[in-house]
């Protein structure tokens, strides 16, 4: 590790110097047992990294390599498991039973071929690697069979190489993590525009490889959107498509590695639809008597083709657990534009609100040529931004003071929306209840589409120490057959890994998986990238 460099935790989410002290924990951990009225008294301490015990590694990298390869204890734990709930309690308690041999660290796309040659050579298996933050298990070395793991992390290919202002679109390498490419597009007054929650530590390449979904967005959610060419090193050789705004020229080459998930190739660079800052931004909360009549104006509002930035509706628990709202549902409402002022955008979505019983608070706005957010944002929509932005660290936190925390999110279209979310209410409700005792279920639209939302529930249920992996397995498997069987997708943007490969196997057709296995004999022959992922080869 070069001098200065922070690292992120071995177990949790964060860099290791912004872990709290022991009793900033258990501060944090009295907050939590009395808004939620359940978790242990005593807050538990994650096994130390030099306390796990680690198989040893079974390859050795050739001298060629050995300079950009690690089988450092810190380097194996760290990209052993992903980020889920049921992640970070394994790594908290030092259950890293899947480590990789090696951790290589290319520095260019030589380097990453030369490393799939050798792979290939020695029947290791190849993980491409971004920030880590699988939720999936796309990045545990875990296989059907014993073969060794190296681990191929692209934190070494981060630059913004190219920026083309006539086209607003820019070249960026894969390893760039969010804050690293937007403080470089910053440079140039742009801004990619794609912040899923793990912003902070996921990469271009993660996204690309996951069909990552941003948030404060309604028109273009998907990475997708935002993707004009790929380029990715592949076993068989290099896979670059042209630089194009549309094409209709047969299947699109991107489309296959979109959402590939490391089974195909590694993502080294893409071309991607870059923006002008912002800096017309209005918001507003507005709360709704139920959830329900709530969902019906955000299904007028987005099918007015207004598109705000923002418009994410929280359930009547989901608000009052983030503090944002306690008096009923909360909708979340932005626009921004970096071209005209969009309060007219927003009156006209307010008028929608109102139509279906919304109490509009007050419009904040902000016209200023600044990089802030809007001055003066409503309470309502900086208490739930707030809420946002720490969830992922108050999670290291529930694991501690034994609380299962979990999220799941899926896509329906509205005809059957109401339906649905009554269904998997119920099943996470009794099934919090079945394996926790108790239990508290919420529910929001992460994303909004004009044929129908993106729901994403939370979960929270007291914990049986030692015992949460099981409990979380137990849920998630309950939530994820009604979602499947209610007609949903098994994910909306979380993606496929290991983990949803039951459940995906079930969603997608036979045939196009036979196409998909037809692709990966061609390219990738030995099998080696990232086995067990999405599915399985011929
Ligand atoms: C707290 C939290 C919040 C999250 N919020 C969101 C969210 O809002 N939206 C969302 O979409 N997801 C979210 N996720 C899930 C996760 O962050 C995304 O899947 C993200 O896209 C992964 O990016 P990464 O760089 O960390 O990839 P990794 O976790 O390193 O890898 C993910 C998968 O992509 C493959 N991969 C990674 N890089 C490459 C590459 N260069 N070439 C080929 N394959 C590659 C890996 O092999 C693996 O299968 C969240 C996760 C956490 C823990």
């Amino acid at each position: 590790m070069a001098v200065g460099e922070r690292r992120m935790k071995h177990w949790g989410w964060g860099y290791e110097d912004q872990e709290p002290t022991p009793e900033e924990r258990a501060e944090m951990a009295e907050g939590i047992r009395t808004h939620l009225g359940f978790g242990a008294p005593d807050v538990e301490r994650p096994m130390p990294l030099e306390d796990i015990e680690l198989r040893e590694p079974r390859i050795e990298p050739p001298a060629s390599l050995a300079e950009i390869c690690s089988s450092e204890r810190y380097d194996r734990v760290a990209h052993g498991l992903g980020k889920a709930y049921r992640d970070v309690v394994r790594a908290f308690r030092g259950q890293v039973e899947n480590p990789p041999d090696l951790v290589a660290f290319p520095r260019s796309e030589k380097d990453v071929a030369n490393i799939l040659e050798w792979c290939a050579d020695a029947s290791a298996a190849a993980i491409p690697f971004g920030g880590g933050t699988s939720v999936m298990g796309g990045i545990e070395p875990r296989f059907d069979d014993d073969r060794p793991a190296v681990t191929v992390d692209l934190k070494g290919l981060d630059r913004v190489l190219e920026v083309d202002h006539t086209s607003r679109a820019a070249l960026i390498q894969a390893g760039a993590t969010g804050p690293s490419l937007e403080n470089q597009l910053r440079e140039d007054g742009l801004t990619l525009r794609h912040f899923p929650q793990s912003f902070e530590y996921s990469t271009l390449g993660g996204w690309i490889a996951t069909r990552a979904g941003g948030h404060f967005a309604t028109l273009y959610t998907h990475i997708d959107d935002l993707v004009e060419s790929v380029r990715a090193i592949t076993p068989s050789g290099n896979w670059e498509s042209r630089r194009l705004p549309g094409s209709g020229a047969g299947p699109s080459p991107d489309r296959l590695l979109i959402g590939s998930e490391g089974t195909l190739g590694v993502i080294t660079q893409a071309w991607v639809r870059v923006q002008e800052r912002p800096v017309h931004k209005v918001s507003c909360g507005v709360t709704f008597p139920a959830f329900a009549a709530g969902a019906e104006a955000v299904r007028e509002i987005s099918q007015a083709g207004l598109y705000p930035s923002n418009c994410r509706l929280l359930d009547e628990a989901e608000a009052a657990l983030t503090g944002a709202s306690d008096s009923g549902a909360l909708l979340v409402l932005g626009f921004e534009s970096a071209h005209h002022p969009m309060d007219d955008q927003m009156e006209l979505a307010l008028e929608c609100a109102r139509d279906h019983g919304g109490d509009p608070g007050q419009v904040s706005s902000s016209d200023r040529r600044s990089r802030r957010s809007p001055d003066g944002d409503g309470d309502s929509v900086s208490a739930w931004r707030n809420a946002f932005l720490q969830a992922p660290y108050l999670r290291d936190t529930f694991v501690a003071i034994g609380v299962v925390s979990d999220t799941f999110e899926t896509a329906i279209t509205w005809d059957r929306f109401a339906d649905f979310h009554s269904t998997v209410m119920e099943t996470a409700d009794r099934a919090l209840a079945r394996v926790c005792g108790n239990g508290r279920v919420s529910c929001r639209f992460t994303h909004v589409y004009p044929d129908g939302p993106a729901p994403y529930f939370t979960i929270l249920a007291p914990a049986r120490r030692n015992h949460e992996v099981e409990q979380w397995d137990e849920i998630k498997a309950a939530v994820s057959d009604c979602v499947i069987d209610a007609g949903g997708t098994i994910t909306h943007h979380h993606a496929v890994g290991r983990d949803h490969r039951p459940w995906y196997d079930r969603q997608r057709p036979e045939l196009f998986v036979r196409a998909l296995r037809a692709a990966k004999a061609e390219l990738d022959p030995s099998g080696i990238l990232n086995p067990g992922v999405l599915f399985d080869p011929a």
